[in-house]
């Protein structure tokens, strides 16, 4: 049969192609909250930043609460609150300020400042989830809950590079390292606890609850009047504690509502949330994406298809080329 390069190029491209067409119907559908997950509704505009919810957070998670020793004695101190600037290795939630030209005002976008919270969403879809390749990291089915497991670990910082809000740190100064992130104190939750941000907040900024209370809390917050008194609860969303402040208007959008697919950490703020650092993200995550591709590829055998396609090519190239040289070697001798 008289077969050239092109040919069988566009035969194995066919295939691979059909391959890939006829399963586009499978996309991997999206994962769902669990109903009885529970979350956390963090609300900017109540924060004071007076960072209670950290040393909360330190003391519950037998967290650092102070620096290297060998920096201590080097400024020939006893301790150094531990006081980083952003998640690591020691911190598990973080309080950051971020300001606008004179930054007179608080929750104001422009010559103001805001507070927001920083921690593990806990994804209803979770991208660290997909990338693990051991599952060391697992989503409880009841609570919704990220947990991670340091025995599964293999160190190879996958989840790091998934993450889309840049949240699994990695104890880089330990002999054997883990992943540190926020697993919502499912420790305290087991006995019945509460998160330890929420249970040391003092104005209700920290606030846990079932997500689905969660967002319609959020909602309510989002149509309250500015300017007016209202009560806001504290600690949790059924505590029957609350208290009354002054309702300083919202940037009309209550993230993690829809974002990556939804997140069991709810935020709100007086300003946009692109302005306290945190990414504008569509509502389909990754995840969903990469393993529709993946299941897409190999359930359609379209990669076996390619790489068989590529082998048999690679085949078929050496051997027209070792026939070439045989004509040569033949010419050469008549
Ligand atoms: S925020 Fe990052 S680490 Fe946390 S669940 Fe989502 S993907 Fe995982
Ligand atoms: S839920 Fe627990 S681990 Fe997570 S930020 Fe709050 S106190 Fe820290
Ligand atoms: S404890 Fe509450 S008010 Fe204080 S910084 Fe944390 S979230 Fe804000």
């Amino acid at each position: 049969m008289n077969t050239n390069r092109r040919d069988f190029l566009k035969v194995a491209l066919a295939g691979a192609a059909t391959a890939l067409t006829t399963n586009t119907a499978q996309a991997r559908p999206p994962k769902d909250l669990p109903p009885d997950a529970v979350g956390i509704l963090y609300d900017a505009t109540l924060c004071i930043g007076c960072k209670a919810c950290e040393v909360g957070c330190k003391n519950a998670n037998a967290m650092p609460t102070i620096t290297d020793p060998a920096l201590e004695q080097a400024k020939d101190v006893h301790a150094i609150w531990d006081a980083s600037s952003d998640l690591d290795s020691r911190n598990l939630n973080k309080i950051k300020a971020f300001a606008q030209g004179t930054a007179a005002v608080k929750d104001r976008e422009q010559d103001g400042y805001s507070f927001i919270k920083r921690a593990c969403m806990h994804c209803v879809d979770p991208d660290c989830i997909s990338a693990c390749p051991v599952s060391a990291l697992t989503k409880d089915p009841l609570t919704g809950i990220v947990g991670y497991n340091p025995d599964a670990c293999i160190g190879c910082r996958y989840c790091q590079l998934a993450c889309p809000f840049n949240i699994p740190k990695f104890e880089f100064d330990k002999p054997f390292p883990k992943i540190v992130k926020c697993e919502m104190c499912r420790h305290l939750q087991a006995q019945g606890e509460i998160p330890a941000c929420c249970a040391a907040c003092p104005t209700g900024a920290s606030l846990f609850g079932r997500v689905s209370d969660l967002l319609q809390e959020g909602q309510r917050r989002l149509n309250l009047p500015p300017g007016t008194y209202q009560d806001y609860p504290l600690h949790r969303l059924d505590s029957g504690q609350q208290r009354s402040a002054e309702v300083r208007g919202y940037h009309p959008h209550l993230y993690g509502e829809t974002e990556t697919g939804g997140t069991q950490y709810l935020l709100l703020a007086g300003v946009p949330f692109e302005n306290l650092g945190l990414p504008a993200l569509g509502p389909e995550s990754s995840a969903q994406l990469s393993e529709t591709i993946q299941h897409t590829l190999y359930q359609g055998l379209a990669a076996p298809t390619l790489l068989l396609g590529g082998l048999v090519y690679t085949v078929y190239r050496r051997t027209e080329a070792e026939r070439h040289a045989d004509d040569v070697e033949e010419r050469r001798h008549d």
